[in-house]
């Protein structure tokens, strides 16, 4: 696509970017030269520790700005860059990056970086892991890998081997997005993972009288406890909400009600030194990138 176009590109493309089909198209082709352009950053998002207020770790997300077409999310951009073939690039940049900027955080803040299951079927994952971890001096243990159901859809034998690299480099191992996808329990009871992640999908209208979400929720954490795993509510909005995740139990709390993400460049700044607690929608929560 044409980069730098005047007012009448424009104009030709906003038209056009009503048809889903060519947004997709631009989106495909821009991304390419997306990284090499420096358009493309990451903010992180605290998750607290749903009893303290501590912030125990940062999850990494992609922001990308197009120079016409301003923010472009990740919900758009991520499957289009899996659909065509540039996850990998992209999602290797994102696992050094973060390495290399939660390597100067005070404290012991994890950061967890969001890995395609494209990426986690690549036999070479393992390699770009310790390598990010060398170059940065990240202590694994400080590095979580946020993985989809959607890692159980490929071969079996192969999904082990990468769960015992992954665990032989030390790394925490978090199941994201849980209970949307292909969703068995089977696996569970073999994979390695420290923590779940519970979808936000079933924290929309979960305090409405009668909302069946929480039975799954408590049937979640109860699973995770039983599992020796820890667990994460991400979405949480709202003061009802969270405080239903606490009786719940819930472990960690990710959401606006603590903070959006953060811009990368901000967050030593946010984050001041020694242990960072947040209160919930407090005046000094850190600025939002959106
Ligand atoms: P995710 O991994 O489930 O990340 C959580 C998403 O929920 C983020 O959206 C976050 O901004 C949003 N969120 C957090 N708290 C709240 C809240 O209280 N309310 C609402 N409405 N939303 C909240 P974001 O940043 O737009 O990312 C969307 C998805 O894109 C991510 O979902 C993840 O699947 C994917 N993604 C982002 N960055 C990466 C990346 O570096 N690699 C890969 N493979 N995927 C990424
Ligand atoms: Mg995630
Ligand atoms: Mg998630
Ligand atoms: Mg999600």
């Amino acid at each position: 696509a044409a980069k730098g176009g005047g007012r009448g590109q424009f104009r030709f493309y906003s038209t056009d970017l009503h048809n889903e089909a060519e947004t997709r198209r631009r989106i495909e082709e821009d991304l390419r030269d997306a990284l090499v352009e420096n358009q493309i950053h990451l903010a992180y998002q605290p998750l607290v520790d749903a009893k303290t207020n501590a912030v125990v770790a940062m999850e990494a997300v992609m922001r990308w700005t197009h120079p016409e077409l301003g923010p472009i999310s990740p919900a758009l951009f991520i499957p289009v860059a899996e659909e065509s073939n540039q996850i990998g690039q992209l999602g290797e940049w994102a696992l050094r990056r973060a390495c290399a900027e939660a390597a100067q955080w005070p404290g012991n803040v994890k950061v967890s970086v969001n890995v395609s299951p494209a990426q986690f079927a690549n036999v070479n994952l393992p390699v770009l892991v310790t390598q990010a971890l060398a170059n940065s001096g990240l202590a694994p243990e400080l590095l979580e890998l946020e993985l989809t159901e959607s890692i159980f859809l490929n071969d079996r034998d192969a999904t082990d081997d990468m769960f015992a690299a992954l665990k032989a480099i030390g790394v925490r191992l978090a199941l994201d997005d849980f209970g949307t996808g292909y969703s068995s329990l089977g696996y569970l009871r073999k994979a390695p993972f420290d923590k779940i992640k519970i979808d936000q999908s079933f924290i929309r209208g979960v305090t409405e009288p009668g909302c069946r979400n929480v039975a799954i929720i408590k049937a979640i954490v109860s699973l995770a406890e039983a599992l020796d795993m820890d667990t994460t509510a991400e979405g949480i909005e709202a003061h009802d909400e969270l405080d239903l995740m606490r009786e719940l139990k819930v472990g960690q709390i990710q959401g606006y009600i603590y903070s959006k993400p953060i811009p990368g460049e901000d967050v030593l700044a946010a984050m001041g030194s020694g242990e960072w607690i947040i209160r919930p929608e407090g005046p000094s929560n850190a600025r939002s990138d959106r």
